[in-house]
C-alpha cells in the first residue's frame, strides 16, 4: 500500500484504483503537455474533447452498447435522475412500473409522484425490511417503462438477473454496481449511475439512453433538464464537471487495460464477495442481513451481537487501517463496500481483522 493509505470500504464516495490516483497526481500540474492542470483547461479544448470522447467510447465498448445508445454526463447525481426520468420519459397519459427495493428506489418513486406522474409500484420488498429482491413480477403491458435499482447500496441486495420485461423498456439505477459485471444492454431504455460509487469521484452521473427514448421528450422542458440537450451537445452544452469526467475516463481505461474488461472484473468481484460471505456464514458472531440469493457483491451488510460491539468493531477496524465499515445511518449495523477498486488484499485484511475481533469476544 502507498504511504498513509488505508483499506477503504466506504459506500460512496469510495475507493478508486491506486494507479488512477497516481496518474492524476503525476499529470496534475501539466496535463498532456498543455502546461495547465486538467482543472484549468477549457472544456472547449482539444484536450478535453479527447477526454470525454474516450470516456464515451470506452463505456460503449465495455458495456457492449450498440450505436443506438448515447452516453451522457450530467451533474446533480443519481438523485437528479430520479426527477429527470419521469419528466422526460413518462408522458402524462401513461404510467410507469417501479420496483421498490429500498431507499433509493423509494426516492425514485417519490420524485415521479411529486410531478403528478402516474406510477405503479408493481413489487416491493418492504414487507421484509428490503432484505430481498422480489421475484416473478407481473408488469403492466402498457407501462412506459419498468424502473429498478440494480444494487441496493444501503440494504446490501442486488438483482442477480434482471427481470424480463417483454419489450417494455427497462430503466435501472446502477449507481453502485455499474461496470461490476457484464450484462445484455438490449432491454434497457435508460441506465444511470452516480460516478462516486464504482467509476469515479462525486460530481457527475453517467446516463446511458437508448435513441428511441428521445422521441418521448416533451418540448417545454427547461434546457438543462432535457436529455436532448446533452445528446446533441455531447454533454458540453454548458461547462461540465471536467475533473470528474477525466477521472471516470481513467477508471474506464483501468477497467479495459489493467483488469481486462467486465468478465474479468466480475470474476474478481465474485472472488472478493465470495470470501467475505463464506467467512460471515461460518461465523456465529457475525450475521448477514440480506437473504442469500439476493446478496450484493458490492455492499456486504452484517450485524454483530449488539450495537455496542458494532461501535467498537468500527472504531477498532479504523485503528487497524480498515475504514468505512459503519452501516448507513438509516439501518445501523456494519457494511463493507467492496466495489471494483477494492482489492482482494483489502478483503483478506478485513477477514483477518474480523476473525481476530471475534476471537476476543468468544
Ligand atoms: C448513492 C446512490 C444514489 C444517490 O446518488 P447521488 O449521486 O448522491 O444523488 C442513488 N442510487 C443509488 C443506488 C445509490 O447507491
Amino acid at each position: 500500500m502507498a504511504a498513509n493509505r488505508i483499506h477503504n470500504f466506504n459506500a460512496g464516495p469510495a475507493a478508486l484504483p491506486l494507479s488512477v490516483l497516481e496518474e492524476i497526481q503525476e499529470s496534475f500540474l501539466n496535463f498532456k503537455g498543455s502546461g495547465m492542470s486538467i482543472t484549468e483547461i477549457s472544456h472547449r479544448s482539444k484536450w478535453f474533447d479527447d477526454v470525454i470522447n474516450d470516456a464515451v467510447t470506452r463505456t460503449k465498448r465495455l458495456l457492449n452498447l450498440g450505436k443506438n445508445f448515447h452516453v451522457l454526463f450530467i451533474q446533480g447525481g443519481a438523485s437528479l435522475q430520479f426527477c429527470m426520468i419521469p419528466m422526460n420519459l413518462l408522458p402524462d397519459d401513461r404510467s410507469a412500473d417501479y420496483v421498490d427495493t429500498g431507499t433509493w428506489s423509494s426516492k425514485a418513486i417519490k420524485e415521479a409522484q411529486i410531478q403528478g406522474k402516474s406510477v405503479k409500484v408493481v413489487a416491493s420488498s418492504a414487507d421484509k425490511n428490503y432484505t430481498y429482491i422480489p421475484k416473478d413480477i407481473q408488469f403492466c403491458d402498457d407501462a412506459a417503462y419498468v424502473h429498478i435499482t440494480s444494487n441496493n447500496t444501503i440494504k446490501g441486495t442486488q438483482w442477480a438477473k434482471f427481470p424480463v420485461t417483454n419489450g417494455i423498456p427497462l430503466f435501472a439505477d446502477m449507481s453502485s454496481d455499474i461496470m461490476s459485471r457484464p450484462f445484455d444492454p438490449a432491454p434497457f431504455g435508460l441506465i444511470y449511475a452516480g460516478a462516486q460509487k464504482n467509476i469515479g469521484p462525486a460530481g457527475v452521473c453517467m446516463v446511458i439512453i437508448r435513441d428511441d427514448m428521445l422521441r418521448r421528450i416533451p418540448e417545454n422542458l427547461p434546457t438543462m433538464l432535457n436529455y436532448t440537450t446533452y445528446v446533441s451537445e455531447n454533454s458540453l452544452y454548458n461547462t461540465p464537471p471536467c475533473f470528474a469526467i477525466y477521472t471516470v475516463q481513467l477508471v474506464l481505461k483501468w477497467l479495459e487495460d489493467t483488469i481486462g474488461g467486465l468478465e474479468k472484473m466480475e470474476a474478481l468481484n465474485q472472488e472478493k464477495a465470495g470470501l467475505l460471505y463464506e467467512f460471515l456464514d461460518s461465523s456465529e458472531f457475525y450475521r448477514t442481513t440480506a437473504e442469500p440469493e439476493s446478496r450484493s457483491l458490492m455492499n456486504i451488510t452484517f450485524r454483530l451481537p449488539d450495537e455496542d460491539l458494532e461501535k467498537r468493531f468500527v472504531a477498532k477496524a479504523l485503528k487497524n487501517e480498515l475504514g468505512g465499515l459503519k452501516g448507513h445511518s438509516s439501518v445501523g449495523g456494519c457494511r463493507a463496500s467492496i466495489y471494483n477498486a477494492t482489492t482482494l488484499a483489502a478483503v483478506k485484511a478485513l477477514i483477518d481483522f474480523m476473525m481476530n475481533f471475534e476471537s476476543k469476544f468468544d
